[in-house]
């Protein structure tokens, strides 16, 4: 069977986010056709987009896997739905998010998956914590410490073992 490596990105605000993100990251291990590698440090974030919500805990994982790119979004999503995520704004609070970030150095480009994710150059919650986990990636032909000396303040904190910074 081949693998793929792939990194998701979690994030959560609502309902003891720390809990919720820690317990995500063990399910991740759980998924089938697939193997937990690692995960980085959490760390805490300001909100995406509308200011008026909770802090984000973020972390994001590395697994080895022999789901395909879609199949493995829909894993990602049924795993959403079973922290009870509810839709409620574009980028308004939520009890997990789970974006897949890179796929191999596939570039995917799907009406249902972009990878590598869109977003993650211009974000400190899913850069820092991925060059924690694998310093030597690339994103779009640059290294990864090329993406993050070019990345504004955005508030990010890296929490200790007891969730506090
Ligand atoms: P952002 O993508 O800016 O982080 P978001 O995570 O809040 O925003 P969601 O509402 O979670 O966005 O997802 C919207 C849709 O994005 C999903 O239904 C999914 O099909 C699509 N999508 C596209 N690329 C990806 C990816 N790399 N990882 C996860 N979802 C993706
Ligand atoms: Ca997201
Ligand atoms: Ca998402």
């Amino acid at each position: 069977m081949t693998y793929a490596r792939a990194y998701i990105g979690l994030g959560s605000n609502l309902d003891e986010p720390l809990a919720q993100v820690r317990q995500a990251i063990n399910e991740l291990g759980k998924l089938s056709l697939t193997r937990f590698e690692r995960a980085s440090s959490l760390y805490a974030s300001r909100p995406v987009g509308p200011q008026d919500q909770p802090d984000f805990v973020n972390a994001v994982a590395a697994i080895d896997t022999a789901l395909s790119p879609l199949a493995l979004l829909d894993q990602l999503q049924a795993l959403e739905q079973r922290h009870r995520r509810r839709r409620l704004r574009h980028w308004g609070p939520r009890t997990l998010d789970l974006d897949l970030l890179l796929f191999n150095d596939q570039h995917i480009d799907h009406p249902r998956l972009v990878v590598p994710h869109p977003h993650l150059y211009e974000r400190a919650f899913a850069l820092i914590p991925l060059a924690e986990l694998d310093a030597p990636l690339t994103l779009f032909d640059h290294s990864l410490d090329h993406w993050i000396e070019r990345l504004e303040d955005q508030g990010l904190a890296r929490l200790d073992e007891n969730g506090s910074n």
